[in-house]
């Protein structure tokens, strides 16, 4: 961003500035809000963004320790005297109103995006297409929200033509704070679905809560062939000053006519307009890609730019892999390819990405990266910007490939490796030269860099357990909407967070101010502690071999007899510590661990009572059938017996303690027993009882190693199991019971998704393989193979092999690779 001083921000966002006077004058050129994404820039400014699970003023010593110096805050007691500080009443409405300042600097036209799906894509290809052209700003990913809107817009400046961004909302008030900051000049409406339906009262109400985004704009694009759509756009037009641009894909009346037709790879278009026909393609088939496409023809139109000078640019548009992607590879290294397209700000979201995993992996970093194109800028100052974003984040090495970075080798500053193209890359390539670093793989399309990936790539085992991250955070804020603010989540991590892998989901949970983890044995919990989680952690099945340990990790133990509290308190003796937290596990009709009569029950309560060295934390019990609706008189008399014992327990302590009997399925059904806290399991991966709107977050994904063909009256595998009826077409995937795909699912039982198909298991699954017949199917070698994950979801899975899906979740071999995925 350019650059405003300290002062000038105070004034703009009527915060008072305190702190270090010295500091007042410093020039910031950068906004930061995510701490994790910092490294020392001394312009950079953090605004402490608090949400109700986050409080970013906890990070303030961590940053000014990495070398920040300037923070806006709400909360006056974070302020000393070594910093700057710029004290508001609320941090989230001080960077929209710097975000509204700055975007009013500037004067070419802005075009703003919004509607419930495809906006990132099309803002995407609308860069792509406009790029070789004119000089955009746009929305790094999808940057959408309250927050994320404020971010995209503080990266104009005078350079550039053109901004395009995207504005996203989930609930009612929320687009109006959006059209301040982005003020487009052109509106772009995508299209209207289900997302967020729940916050609004209708879907029109949603359509006109979103239009507010378009209220000063000159243009509005919108496609004519929904009749609620068209109804509300036309009502909105009326009313404001905005002046329509609609087109139809279906021979409505409007002001651009797309016809179709499809090919076998490729969709040829005809667009007609004012007279004129234009005929373009694109290298998609599918219906979205094709309204993406014209909702981006439309948008040329409405820049009055001619669309004959772009037609090249949709034969060029890709789909997009909206993500980084983080690889396991050769020699200890990690791989993070960035399929974003290689702009300035793209890069400096990758490096830091880069940066986090090299440092929670105590890697190198090295960055491989080709010619950036399309930039507009001098070729000189260009890479002597890129080399100060490297030294920024402490990049150690540099492979540069392309004509342009070699010939401004001497820009860069670190090691470094310089080729002409790709090919001399591959040529010289050497798996030595690549050990323990993370490597960050950024090239722009036509250098094919996914062929440096590949050649970095482990390749042991093709399988791998894909974990979303992002989908994690998502299901927990659906399950935080459902408690009320002041109960405590725990979020139950055990079995390698039920099967999909521990230290990340728990670092991630942390992140999210998480209350409580709940681990199974002492082990998984030595291991969090081991790789910095410092939340509170219950061990449900603590052993007493391991009390020692426990204490020393500060791991709290689930004491579910009296013997256990007896033992558990002489070792905290031993150790000499007070007050250790403990659980008390009441069992109230499961029939499992816990404590099941009164007498008993008083019996801890006194010994808790005369027992400095512990505190009774917590006290709890579990549903035997929560989820099952034929149980639920059980459950309530489960809930009662619980409330007594814990009136019993409450009337002979003298401190309080929290309780808690939910878990997911209780959190959904019985919102009324909440208490002090309740345990999230599966509802955090995915699986929701009652149809609540979770995202998948693991994918069990393999690859096709082999193709062959088959003739009638041979047959595959094992005890000639797979019969063959007619010549068929076999794909071998690396996939195998040892794996943890059940062997049940052989002979037909089970199928597996490649390319957009269904296709069958055949013949008897192999302890490492299996076969699937995908005569239907067009396939190749490498091709990708999913097992479960967005298209053949686990609860079908369970269902077929008549188990829940827990038991698929928990049961994928710990020799399948996890990798993660996180925007
Ligand atoms: C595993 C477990 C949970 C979580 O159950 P979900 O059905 O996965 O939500 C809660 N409480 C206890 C005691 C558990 O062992």
């Amino acid at each position: 961003m350019q650059a405003l001083s300290l002062t000038q921000v105070a004034e703009i966002t009527n915060g008072k500035l305190m702190g270090n006077p010295e500091l007042a004058h410093l020039p910031v050129s950068e906004v930061i809000s995510d701490s994790r994404k910092v490294f020392k820039n001394n312009q950079s400014l953090f605004f402490a963004l608090s949400g109700p699970f986050n409080n970013a003023h906890l990070y303030i010593p961590e940053l000014q320790e990495k070398g920040i110096q300037a923070f806006v805050v709400s909360d006056p007691s974070s302020l000393n005297n070594t910093g700057a500080f710029i004290l508001v009443e609320d941090t989230r409405e001080a960077l929209q109103k710097l975000a509204a300042y700055y975007r009013a600097q500037f004067s070419y036209p802005v075009v703003g995006i919004t509607g419930s799906n495809g906006k990132t894509i099309v803002k995407e290809w609308l860069h792509d297409i406009l790029s070789p052209k004119h000089h955009l700003v746009r929305s790094p990913k999808s940057y959408n929200s309250q927050i994320g809107v404020p971010l995209s817009v503080l990266l104009m400046d005078e350079s550039h033509q053109l901004g395009v961004f995207e504005a996203g909302i989930s609930k009612k008030g929320e687009m109006h704070r959006l059209e301040k900051i982005i003020a487009p000049n052109i509106g772009l409406f995508t299209n209207i679905g289900d997302a967020h339906q729940e916050n609004f009262d209708s879907t029109r109400q949603k359509i006109r809560e979103k239009l507010e985004l378009f209220k000063n704009c000159d243009t509005l694009v919108y496609r004519n062939d929904v009749a609620e759509v068209k109804e509300e756009i036309e009502d909105f037009l009326a009313k404001n000053k905005a002046i329509g641009l609609s087109w139809s894909l279906e021979n409505a009346a409007a002001d651009i006519q797309f016809l179709e037709k499809k090919l076998q790879n490729s969709t040829k278009i005809e667009a007609k307009h004012g007279g004129k026909n234009d005929f373009f393609s694109i290298p998609f088939t599918d219906d979205s890609a094709l309204e993406n496409a014209c909702h981006s023809f439309a948008c040329l139109i409405a820049l009055k730019l001619d669309p004959e000078a772009y037609i090249e640019e949709f034969k060029k548009l890709q789909a997009l892999a909206m993500r980084l992607e983080i690889k396991q590879g050769i020699n200890n290294c990690l791989l993070i390819n960035d399929y974003y397209n290689s702009d300035l700000n793209a890069f400096s979201i990758a490096l830091s990405v880069l940066k986090q995993q090299a440092n929670q992996h105590h890697l190198e970093q090295v960055v491989v990266l080709s010619d950036i194109q399309q930039s507009g800028q001098e070729k000189a100052d260009l890479y002597r910007e890129v080399n100060a974003l490297l030294e920024q984040w402490g990049i150690h090495k540099l492979i540069g490939i392309g004509p342009d970075i070699l010939s401004c080798r001497n820009a860069f500053s670190m090691k470094g490796e310089f080729y002409p193209d790709r090919e001399s890359f591959q040529k010289q390539f050497n798996r030595t030269q690549f050990a323990a670093a993370a490597v960050l793989i950024k090239g722009a399309r036509n250098f094919e860099f996914e062929k440096i990936s590949s050649l970095l790539q482990e390749k042991a085992h093709q399988t791998v357990l894909e974990i979303n991250l992002n989908a994690i955070v998502h299901n927990l804020g659906v399950y935080r909407q459902l408690v009320k603010p002041e109960t405590k989540i725990m979020a139950m991590v055990k079995a390698f967070s039920y099967g999909s892998g521990d230290v990340e989901v728990a670092r991630l949970l942390q992140y999210q101010n998480i209350d409580y983890l709940a681990v199974a044995v002492a082990d998984e919990g030595i291991l969090l502690r081991e790789s910095g989680i410092h939340v509170p952690i219950v061990v449900m099945n603590p052993e007493k071999e391991a009390f020692q340990l426990m204490i020393d990790h500060n791991l709290e133990p689930n004491i579910y007899s009296l013997q256990l509290l007896e033992d558990f308190a002489w070792a905290t003796s031993i150790a000499g510590r007070k007050n250790f937290p403990v659980h008390l596990k009441l069992d109230t009709g499961m029939n499992r661990l816990g404590i099941k009569n009164l007498g008993e029950i008083l019996s801890a309560v006194n010994f808790l009572k005369t027992n400095d060295r512990l505190r009774l934390q917590s006290v709890f019990s579990h549903l035997a059938g929560s989820d099952d609706p034929q149980l639920d008189a059980f459950s309530f008399e489960q809930m009662e017996r619980f409330e007594t014992f814990c009136d019993s327990i409450e009337r002979e302590l003298p401190y309080a303690f929290d309780k808690h009997i939910l878990n997911t399925a209780g959190i959904e059904r019985f919102s009324s027993k909440q208490f002090d806290m309740v345990r999230l399991g599966i509802g955090l991966y995915g699986i929701s009882q009652t149809g609540l709107p979770l995202e998948n977050i693991s994918s069990l994904l393999s690859t096709i190693s082999q193709i062959k063909t088959v003739e009638t009256n041979e047959t595959v595998g094992y005890n000639r199991r797979g019969e063959i009826r007619s010549k068929s077409k076999i794909a071998i995937v690396p996939l195998g019971y040892a794996d943890g795909i059940d062997r049940k699912l052989g002979n037909g039982k089970g199928s597996a998704f490649v390319n957009e198909q269904r296709v069958p298991i055949i013949g008897n699954i192999c302890m490492d393989m299996l076969m699937l017949d995908i005569t239907e199917v067009a396939a190749e070698i490498g091709d990708r193979v999913e097992f479960f994950g967005p298209n053949l979801p686990i609860s079908e899975l369970a269902r077929t092999l008549d188990t829940i899906p827990y038991e698929i979740l928990t049961g994928i071999s710990q020799r399948v690779k996890r990798i993660y995925l996180q925007e």
